[in-house]
């Protein structure tokens, strides 16, 4: 049997149809592992049951089946880490609330959005902003009137701790969880569980050594470094990618339909051409030819993938053919 050291994933939302960039980003961490003779596991990510309706993930794999991109375990196959459904993983997550509770980081948070938001706080530019804190000692009877009229959120309360760890693609990096980050959401008030803490458990659970994931979601890798750390799990590596950006400046989302693959599979009957596309936009290619999968494996390599967001003019992909 080979003996395979690598295991990167796949961890989709199924909220709408994959659009080009959740298929870039598909991309490189298939070649990245794959590059490396590693596996691939298949995680859905769908905790807000209401965002991801079961027929949205059936797409997913069938894109991902159609675009060549495979994966050894996960998904409606299942395997030995399952479920890999994160809408069925909750008694997984309710055990390391448990655990954090017993730490005693845990509280209950009140707070509206419109407190939330006109609490005085540092902003960072990606839209986050600390928590003020404003639960944080909250008295038993305090929180025994208020739970009258709200349910509360779960907050996590974070140390004096700095978390140092280096991305492969963005080089070293360090928070101070406690300036930079705050005490954050584990549980929304509705009862779902934050993708926080999902992700950084399940990445352990499922023996995940390598994420590959949009730049968008490095800020989120120390607060899920500090998570593994805390409940005694392993960490895996983390490198994250450039984004594919409208050129407005504006991140593809799930909402330009134009580029979703509903409507790319019908302008174009086999992968190739916007495989090859990618690869291009990924630096690993001289031109957009089309090229399947497996051909990109030989070519990939970290230092040919741009740091900076990448302008996407859809224009060019819709005339190859
Ligand atoms: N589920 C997230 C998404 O589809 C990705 C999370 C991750 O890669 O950690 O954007």
């Amino acid at each position: 049997m080979e003996n395979f050291t690598v295991t990167g994933r796949f961890a989709p939302t199924p909220s709408g149809r994959m659009h080009l960039g959740n298929v870039f980003c598909s991309l490189l961490s298939w070649l990245s592992a794959r590059s490396q003779n590693g596996r691939i596991v298949l995680r859905i990510e769908d905790l807000d049951p209401e965002r991801s309706p079961r027929a949205y993930a059936k797409l997913l794999e069938e894109d991902l089946n159609w675009l060549g991109l495979d994966w050894d375990e996960g998904g409606s196959d299942g395997g030995p880490a399952g479920p890999y459904f994160q809408s069925e993983r909750t008694e997984i997550y309710c055990r390391c609330l448990e655990g954090f509770r017993e730490m005693g980081l845990l509280y209950p948070c009140f707070c509206s959005r419109a407190e939330l938001h006109a609490a005085e706080a540092p902003h960072y530019s990606d839209g986050r902003f600390i928590y003020t804190g404003r639960c944080r000692n909250l008295k038993a009877e305090e929180i025994q009137q208020l739970s009258k009229s709200r349910k509360p959120a779960i907050r996590i309360r974070v140390p004096e701790e700095i978390i140092v760890f280096e991305d492969f693609h963005y080089g070293p990096q360090r928070e101070l969880l406690s300036q930079e980050c705050g005490d954050f959401i584990v549980r929304r008030a509705d009862g779902v569980f934050a993708y926080q803490l999902a992700a950084a458990v399940d990445d352990a659970l499922m023996g995940v050594t390598e994420v590959v994931r949009g730049n968008d979601l490095l800020s989120s890798s120390p607060r899920q470094i500090w998570i593994q750390q805390t409940l005694g799990f392993p960490s895996p590596r983390y490198g994250h990618v450039p984004l594919l950006v409208a050129s407005d400046g504006r991140r593809l989302s799930k909402r330009d339909g134009d580029l979703d693959l509903g409507i790319l599979r019908q302008r174009f009957p086999h992968p190739e051409p916007i495989l090859g596309f990618l690869g291009w936009l990924a630096g690993l290619l001289e031109k957009p030819e089309p090229v399947c999968a497996r051909e990109l494996i030989p070519v990939f390599s970290w230092n040919k993938i741009p740091k900076n967001n990448i302008t996407l003019d859809s224009s060019m992909l819709l005339e190859l053919n």
